[in-house]
């Protein structure tokens, strides 16, 4: 598949793909639900982390976007096989610990699994956010680079709490893009891949750029989409995105995991990896050993 990474490219693209994104998460969090010209008003352009924003977090502190991730990965990692009753009791647990923060729509999948069991919300119109998608990385990983394993974990996790066709759709586009970018595409080869999904789903288009950065996944993956592709390194893709406000965790966390997964380790700023919780990245590299070396690719040898 595409360029063939080795085995240690590929491992470290990995970690670079979960660290990328708790790295973006952290980030975001500190202009999340501001809007852009809020944000050059008060930053200029808003590039360290820092802590504080509405949530007053601390300094490299992430959020409900990379805790939900590390919810789906310890459930695989602890099992050591795909377990969706797990990773929803690692959802219910998480709940239960009073997060920073939790949206709407995954509390409400959440309680329903808590009272009922339910592993499975039913469609709902309503629930495009970006929930599902934020969290999905972990599936891409185990799955690697099987396409149909993957869609198959993606949408089991997301349906626990967003039963959505067009969050079902940006989490199949986006865990794809995650797979090629793993594997050594090009960006030419992503943006091919992205040229296709929006012909299928014109609802994603995103040249021209609108702007939009709400927790709506249509605007999610339309931002991180236009700045993945402008930017040329790690840290312009991420700067890009995050100024662009709104549910700027999110998006930074997206983005995040997809230039993390394509430009690799070294192209994370150290003055961000400096930043971070010890004891978080420890356990993201810990997880993503686990998780690559238990996928179809790790096992290949
Ligand atoms: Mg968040
Ligand atoms: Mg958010």
């Amino acid at each position: 598949m595409f360029n063939h990474y080795n085995r240690d490219d590929l491992f470290s693209h990995a970690r670079a793909a979960f660290i990328g994104m708790a790295v973006g998460d952290a980030l975001g969090a500190t202009v999340e639900f501001m809007t852009a010209p809020e944000i050059r008003a008060k930053y200029g352009v808003f590039k360290e982390i820092t802590g504080g924003g509405w949530l007053r977090l601390k300094p490299g502190q992430v959020t409900d976007d990379t805790e939900m991730a590390l919810c789906i990965a310890r459930a695989i990692v602890r099992n050591q096989c795909w377990s969706l009753e797990t990773i929803a009791g690692n959802f219910a647990s998480w709940l239960k610990s009073r997060p920073v923060d939790c949206g709407d729509t995954c509390r409400k999948g959440i309680r329903s699994f808590m009272l009922n069991g339910t592993l499975e919300v039913p469609p709902n119109e309503w629930d495009a956010g970006n929930g599902a998608a934020m969290r999905l990385l972990p599936t891409a990983l185990f799955s690697l680079p099987d396409e149909q394993l993957l869609k198959k974990y993606a949408l089991e996790q997301a349906h626990i709490t967003h039963n959505n066709v067009v969050s079902d759709a940006a989490c199949i586009c986006l865990g794809k893009m995650l797979h090629m970018a793993l594997c050594g595409a090009t960006k030419n080869q992503l943006r091919r891949e992205v040229g296709g999904f929006v012909a299928r789903f014109p609802t994603f288009e995103f040249e021209p750029y609108r702007g939009l950065a709400t927790g709506y996944v249509v605007d999610t993956l339309q931002t991180v989409f236009h700045w993945f592709f402008k930017g040329s390194d790690f840290e312009e893709c991420l700067v890009g995105t995050v100024n662009q406000g709104g549910d700027a965790d999110t998006t930074g966390a997206i983005c995040g995991m997809l230039a993390g997964a394509y430009y690799g380790m070294e192209s994370i700023p150290r003055r961000w990896l400096k930043r971070m919780d010890k004891q978080v990245i420890a356990e993201i590299e810990t997880l993503t050993e686990h998780l690559v070396s238990a996928s179809p690719a790790g096992q290949a040898g």
